[in-house]
């Protein structure tokens, strides 16, 4: 070989191994290659809302660090279009499903499917219902979101002190997430023996998840409810609180009640609670007009999950610490509960910034 052939041969050999290392067919040292484990897939609802991408990007951090490959599929809210990603999640042969379902009780064929090849399930933050496929279920203590929510209500209106009656309404979440319940029912823990004493009065007299829940979390379906509400029980009455499940709707129920006078001096914005500590409703609530919300580190969700999944893989034990609350119709599922914390003006800063979750600059 001449001297030109040698050069070009070896400027071909560089741009084939290039090539290769592009498409995955070399694998650059052996540390890498005993530290790929697999890949897990990831099945989010929804990009609609900060927290769900949040939730997405962490767990592809935690699991990277221990060595797996990720999948992650966002599904806009459309029930087939996440059952689609999930059945190419398992062609594609994944180790693990970890799935934040949008309908919690769509899903039994696929999970059938995933179950017969040995692909593991975790649900992640919304338990999936009617599928004996479902081996871990990691979450935060859902009832207990409710009861901080009610409690805040609770003690901003100083009903423990005997003050009342005051005018509330009731919100309810998504009728297909088995979470909306939990959230309601634990509200209802606090506020209800107010209601049977008179010191809450509900002028809608709408009362019970079949009446006050909001389809697929929808803020603009919040929003027209509030509006209806307004216009058909408040002529002459003011609005003391709102029950709100979650930021997405707080804001459509605040914009309602912005838009016929409420948050003036006349008509100060009544109590409006929330849940995620999403970034426009922790500043809504340093505007004064949200009053509350229920943040949940969805840091610590994805390192808890990532940990049920290693356990898995390893035959090590799980971590649970809950086995009797989340029945799914066909089973109880083992779960991890972690703690929900309640934010308000008070402490938003040391719970969201001083932990890291958010920069002071995101929020003012
Ligand atoms: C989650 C909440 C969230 C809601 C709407 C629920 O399943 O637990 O954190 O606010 O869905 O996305």
């Amino acid at each position: 070989m001449n001297s030109v052939t040698s050069v070009l041969a070896r400027s071909l050999l560089a741009r084939s191994v290039l090539a290769a290392l592009a498409v995955g067919l070399v694998t650059l040292t052996p540390q890498a290659r005993a530290q790929d484990k697999g890949t897990i897939a990831i099945s989010m609802p929804t990009k609609s809302s900060a927290r769900w991408i949040d939730d997405g990007n962490n767990m592809v951090k935690v699991f990277k660090d221990k060595g797996y490959r990720t999948d992650l599929q966002y599904a806009e809210d459309d029930i087939p279009n996440q059952l689609a990603q999930i059945e190419n999640m398992i062609t594609k042969g994944a180790k693990v499903l970890v799935i934040a379902a949008i309908d919690g009780t769509t899903l039994s064929d696929a999970l059938k499917n995933a179950a017969d090849k040995g692909i593991k399930v975790i649900a992640y933050d919304r338990l999936i219902r009617n599928s004996p496929h479902v081996d871990y279920y990691a979450t935060f203590d859902n009832f207990q979101v409710g009861v901080l929510q009610a409690s805040y209500i609770e003690q901003a209106l100083g009903l423990k002190e005997g003050k009342g009656p005051f005018n509330i309404e009731l919100f309810g979440g998504s009728p297909d997430d088995n979470n909306a319940y939990f959230f309601y029912n634990g509200a209802m823990s606090v506020l209800k023996p107010y209601i049977d004493s008179g010191k809450l009065v509900v002028p809608s007299g709408q009362l019970g998840m079949e009446k006050v829940s909001t389809l697929r979390w929808d803020g603009a379906v919040a929003q027209a409810r509030m509006d209806n509400l307004l216009s058909a029980y408040y002529g002459n009455r003011k609005l003391h609180a709102v029950l709100s499940p979650y930021d997405g709707l707080s804001i459509g129920i605040i914009s309602s009640l912005r838009g016929v006078g409420y948050g003036s001096s006349d008509l100060p914005m009544p109590v409006v609670t929330g849940q995620d500590a999403e970034v426009p409703s922790v500043k809504a609530i340093l505007r004064g007009e949200q009053t509350s919300t229920v943040f949940k580190d969805t840091r610590e969700l994805a390192k808890v999950t990532a940990e049920m999944v290693d356990a898995m893989m390893s035959g090590g034990q799980v971590p649970v610490n809950d086995t009797k609350t989340y029945e799914n119709g066909v089973k109880t599922v083992p779960a991890y509960l972690l703690k929900p914390v309640s934010v308000d003006k008070a402490n938003w800063k040391q719970v969201l910034v001083d932990s890291g979750y958010y920069k002071e600059a995101q929020i003012r």
